[in-house]
This record gives structure tokens, C-alpha cells and sequence, in this order.
């Protein structure tokens, strides 16, 4: 214990002062009482200060303007990735109409570019303390435009790839007529709406016969992949779909015999089989189609009846000696001379 804490209180009745002695637990109670006193007091005025006046404590307001300083960063943030997502959708537009279009490489569909973006669930844990929205969709949209930013540069890849093998365009894309056109032979159904020779029904046909006897060689029409062999006893017969790549295919029906494999690289010249009357036929001829970007198109666009022989010839020569595949298939059968003669001087 320390030092007794004396005081002196004036006593009226004997106009003097009288010493009295504080015990420390007096002066604890004391101290403890006037301290609680206080704190309502700041308390009360606190109350005051917030509820009645409707006042603001320094934190509060340096917080806010705080908070409406970031809040505004975020909406130019937000403005800005708004500006960079235009920019990437007019790539896009650029990238789906012209530079993959050239290259016929087929859109990229929203749901590839788009994929794994959204879902409230991957932001939820944003929205909790996100009164604003704008963390979130700011997130929101970073995830976007990191999303399409790597599929364009995925395409553009692929599209540089395609520009190297540019030079292969000309060699790929359906160029001649898929057989030697000294053979006898004529043009029968051309493509297009027509009436059905079996059924007597209006019906697309989807692509150009060749009436010409069965046997006949066929040659692919341009660079690719035999992608389809087919013997069937209906509909297209026996046929092979090579594709071309650059997003050129070609289809050779009602062929008597296929030389060729699935799977299996041939060249412009390469033969592929001969003609026949196999399938829904009304009589021997090939039924030649070319189909881009999966639609038909007339198979007329895409050869020159009129090349000259000897350049047809020479063609298939040329892969023969490559290929090492020796065949008197350039010999026709069936050969019409006053066709060939007269051909032959054009
Ligand atoms: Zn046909």
C-alpha cells in the first residue's frame, strides 16, 4: 500500500476543515465511476453526432472519398476494356470476312470463341462485398477479353500456316476436268434444279454429269487427301471424295473401279479410278462434284473443258513418272477420233 491520500472537507458547523482519510478502494470506485461517466457522455454525443445531426466521423468521410476515387478508376478501367473489346471484335470481324475466308478456313462459331466464359458461380465470391458491381464485372470482363484474345491468336496461327502453304492454293483447288477430255463424251445433266430422271421430281442436282462409256480414267482435279471410299449399290455407286483442303472437296461417282485408299495423298493428275455405271444410274457416266465450304457449286466454274490435250497428257505423264504407277489409262476406250481430232485443234 502507498502513501494514505488525505483530503480536508469544511465542516459548516464548526467552520473548520476536518481531515479525512480516502481508502484506495475508495479512490479505484472513484476513478471507475467518473471514468464510465464519460465514456456515456462521448458515447451520448456520439449518438448525437451520428443519428441526430446526421454528421460524419473524419474516418467515415476520408474513407468515401476514398471509395469514390476507386470506384471512379474502375469505371475507366471498365470503359477501357469496354474500348479494347471493340477493338478485338472488329479483329474478329476481320479475321472470320476476310483473312480466314481467303484462306477457306470455316469461322470460328461464338461457342468456341466464347466457351468457359461467364457463369455467376465463378464470380460469387466477388459479389459479396461488391456493392457496385464493378469489381466483379470488371473481372468479368478481363476473363472476356483474355478468352478472345488467346482464340485470335490461335486463328491468326492458323492463318499464318495457311499463308505459308499459299502456294499450295494453286495446286489444291479444283482445276481440271477430272478425266482426259479427248475421250468421247457429253455433257448430260448440268448442275443445278432439274427434274429427276428416275423419280420425275424437281430436285437440286448437286453436281455435272459426263455421259461417257464405263471405264474411263479419272484423275484427281487438284492436290489433297482421298478422304471418302465408298461402294454402295444406290445412290452415288461406287465414288471418292478427295478433299482439297482450303475448304475444297470433290466427289467422283458411279466409278466401275477405285485405285484409290482413305487416308491416301494424291496430286492434280494422279488417277484415282475409271468411270462407270455403278448406283442410281440411267446409264454409264460420271457424276463429278465440288463442294466449298459445304455447299456445292457448279463443277463447270472449276475445270477448262477447252485445255489443250497434250497439256492434260502431259500432266498425267508427269505423275506417272513419279508415282511410278504406269497405267495405259490416258488411252480412252471407246475412243471417238473425230471428237478427239476436232478438240485437238482447238
Ligand atoms: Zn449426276
Amino acid at each position: 500500500m502507498g502513501k494514505k491520500h488525505r483530503e480536508y472537507i469544511f465542516d459548516p458547523q464548526t467552520l473548520s476543515y476536518r481531515e479525512n482519510i480516502v481508502s484506495f478502494r475508495q479512490r479505484t470506485r472513484r476513478l471507475l465511476l467518473s471514468f464510465a461517466g464519460s465514456f456515456l457522455v462521448a458515447l451520448f454525443y456520439l449518438w448525437l453526432y451520428i443519428s441526430v445531426f446526421h454528421l460524419e466521423l473524419p474516418k467515415t468521410t476520408m474513407l468515401k472519398k476514398q471509395n469514390a476515387q476507386w470506384c471512379s478508376k474502375m469505371s475507366i478501367q471498365n470503359k477501357r476494356m469496354d474500348d479494347c473489346r471493340q477493338r478485338l471484335e472488329g479483329l474478329r470481324e476481320r479475321d472470320d470476312g476476310v483473312y480466314r475466308a481467303i484462306f477457306g478456313l470455316p469461322e470460328i462459331s461464338a461457342a468456341e470463341r466464347y466457351s468457359g466464359i461467364g457463369g455467376i458461380n465463378r464470380y460469387a465470391y466477388l459479389l459479396e462485398n461488391d456493392h457496385t458491381g464493378l469489381l466483379s464485372s470488371s473481372v468479368r470482363k478481363l476473363d472476356f477479353l483474355r478468352k478472345m484474345a488467346c482464340v485470335q491468336s490461335k486463328s491468326y496461327d492458323e492463318v499464318g500456316e495457311m499463308a505459308r502453304r499459299s502456294g499450295d492454293i494453286a495446286s489444291c483447288v479444283p482445276a481440271v476436268p477430272p478425266f482426259y477430255p479427248g475421250v468421247s463424251y457429253h455433257m448430260s445433266s448440268p448442275f443445278g434444279y432439274r427434274t429427276d430422271p428416275i423419280y420425275h421430281n424437281t430436285k437440286m442436282h448437286t453436281g455435272q454429269d459426263f455421259a461417257m462409256q464405263p471405264g474411263n480414267s479419272l484423275y484427281a482435279v487438284g492436290d489433297g487427301v482421298v478422304e471418302v471410299v465408298r461402294y454402295e449399290l444406290y445412290g452415288y455407286g461406287n465414288s471418292v471424295i478427295i478433299n482439297h483442303g482450303f475448304g475444297f472437296k470433290t466427289r467422283y461417282a458411279h466409278m466401275k473401279v477405285i485405285t484409290v485408299q482413305p487416308g491416301q495423298a494424291v496430286k492434280r493428275g494422279d488417277c484415282i479410278g475409271q468411270s462407270g455405271n455403278s448406283g442410281k444410274s440411267t446409264g454409264p457416266h460420271l457424276h463429278f462434284e465440288v463442294i466449298y465450304r459445304g455447299n456445292y457449286v457448279n463443277p463447270l466454274n472449276y475445270m477448262d473443258m477447252d485445255m489443250p490435250l497434250d497439256e492434260y497428257a502431259q500432266m498425267v505423264k508427269a505423275r506417272e513418272e513419279e508415282t511410278g504407277m504406269t497405267s495405259d489409262l490416258i488411252q480412252p476406250v471407246h475412243r471417238d477420233r473425230k471428237t478427239i481430232r476436232r478438240r485437238g485443234k482447238k
